[in-house]
């Protein structure tokens, strides 16, 4: 199969080129050429198979082209290694938990597919995935690259500027994973990997790559914990809604393309902090970029979501039924501090800001509609990720996950770096 990009239909390019470019060169993302719909056989039988038995069938729709059974197999397997539970939080709301990777986010899953991938695809030469990071990006790749053959990750974060705990998450594993240290701010890191992938010398030498969320290898495998949440739904007439915290759009997008693929998802809730260009387009303003505000939910704090192209693309860019199938809401941090407060207080469930937002787009779009629904909000985060504001809001004392814990016991190891590019290019090439 191969993938175009949503700024040119025209421009088409094999799994390899998607995988390793990651952004197409007009700067479009890349999208699966056809859209595989999966038959009623696999839908009748989705309540009884594992999640992983699910996910082969579904990466094999998908990939097939590209991949052999057994490396669609090994790929699946390396990916699901945690579960995705569906909690009951009251009467027809449930809470899809996907933050029991070894980062705590649901960004773990794209992150490990990613990272099995690229180690599929390479050929001779080793790939080398440079990542510049203010904190959680690092993490999540570092944890999902750490130990993958044939691909070494360099990480590239601002000395001082990220939190110790997120430092530990990435500077502790060793292995293929590198870390350094740049004395400067973030802006500083992210133009000396931008200007890595432009270097002809470097690119001549080895095949550098990014892995960012707009990588077609991280965003497509975020669609499987969506089958694997319906299947999971008490078995009745009701209709089903997913709501979705959404800052770049990825997650959201990722649910549209399961839908796609024959998933019975009748309506998608697309819910955001005050950063709010998607709700405000599908509620019927033109769309544009806005500079960021900073929210408790801050890994939504995205003011030009880079996925929205790719919600367009997925509905044949018929704007109208994309509006008519994703409902827009956003809320600010006193509405989601209240909704964490509220929740805990009726059911004892403890939400993270970002799951709170979620959980707040789902019971106002349920509350308005006229049929009968049954919803789930995804959770995307550990509420000890973000334990500060968790605290606060509820009053209560969490604990520090022991998957967080046993990273704080381990040694940091970086490179110190000052910002210089000359000396950033001279480790790549020794290194
Ligand atoms: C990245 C992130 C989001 C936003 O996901 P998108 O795919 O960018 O919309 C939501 N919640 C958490 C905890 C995240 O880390």
């Amino acid at each position: 199969m191969n993938y175009f990009s949503t700024n040119n239909s025209n421009h088409k390019v094999s799994l390899k080129e998607a995988v390793i470019k990651g952004l197409a060169p007009d700067q479009g993302l890349y999208m699966p050429e056809k859209v595989p719909v999966l038959p009623e056989r696999f839908f009748k039988q989705l309540s009884r198979i594992s999640f992983r038995e699910m996910g082969y069938e579904i990466i094999e729709a998908l990939f097939s082209d590209d991949l052999s059974p057994s490396q669609i197999k090994e790929l699946v397997d390396h990916t699901l290694v945690f579960d995705a539970p569906l909690v009951k939080v009251e009467e027809g709301i449930y809470s899809l938990e996907l933050f029991h990777g070894p980062t705590l986010a649901f960004k773990d899953f794209g992150a490990r597919f990613c990272s099995k991938l690229m180690s599929m695809l390479q050929d001779k030469r080793e790939i080398k995935v440079l990542v510049a990071t203010s904190g959680d990006t690092g993490s999540a790749v570092a944890n999902g690259f750490f130990g993958v053959e044939g691909v070494e990750v360099v990480i590239l974060y601002p000395s001082g500027k990220v939190s110790e705990l997120q430092e530990k998450q990435f500077t502790t594993l060793g292995g293929n994973v590198r870390a350094i240290e740049v004395d400067g701010v973030f802006d500083d890191c992210q133009q000396m990997v931008k200007r890595a992938f432009l270097d002809p010398e470097l690119n001549g030498k080895m095949l550098l790559t990014s892995a960012n969320s707009i990588n077609i290898a991280r965003w497509i495998p975020q669609c499987l914990y969506y089958f694997y949440a319906w299947s999971r739904l008490p078995q009745n007439n009701h209709k089903t809604v997913f709501a979705v915290p959404s800052g770049n759009f990825g997650n959201l997008a990722a649910g549209i393309l399961a839908e796609r693929m024959g998933l019975p998802i009748d309506y998608f809730v697309a819910a955001t902090n005050i950063n709010k260009v998607v709700p405000d387009y599908l509620n019927g303003t033109a769309f544009s970029a806005k500079p960021s505000l900073q929210t408790i939910s801050n890994s939504m704090d995205v003011g030009n979501p880079s996925n929205f192209y790719r919600l367009l693309a997925l509905f044949g860019n018929d704007e109208s039924l994309l509006k008519e199938r994703v409902k827009g809401f956003f809320y600010t941090d006193d509405m989601t501090r209240e909704a964490m407060r509220k929740v805990r207080a009726q059911t004892d469930y403890i939400m993270d800001p970002h799951g709170a937002i979620a959980y707040l787009g789902l019971k106002d779009f349920m509350q308005a509609a006229p049929d009968r629904f049954q919803g789930v909000f995804l959770e995307t985060a550990h509420p000890g990720k973000f334990r500060n504001v968790v605290e606060e809001t509820l009053n209560i004392q969490l604990p520090l996950p022991e998957r967080l814990q046993a990273f704080m016991k381990q040694e940091k190891q970086a490179d110190k770096m000052a910002n210089d590019y000359a000396e950033f290019k001279r480790f790549l090439l020794e290194n």
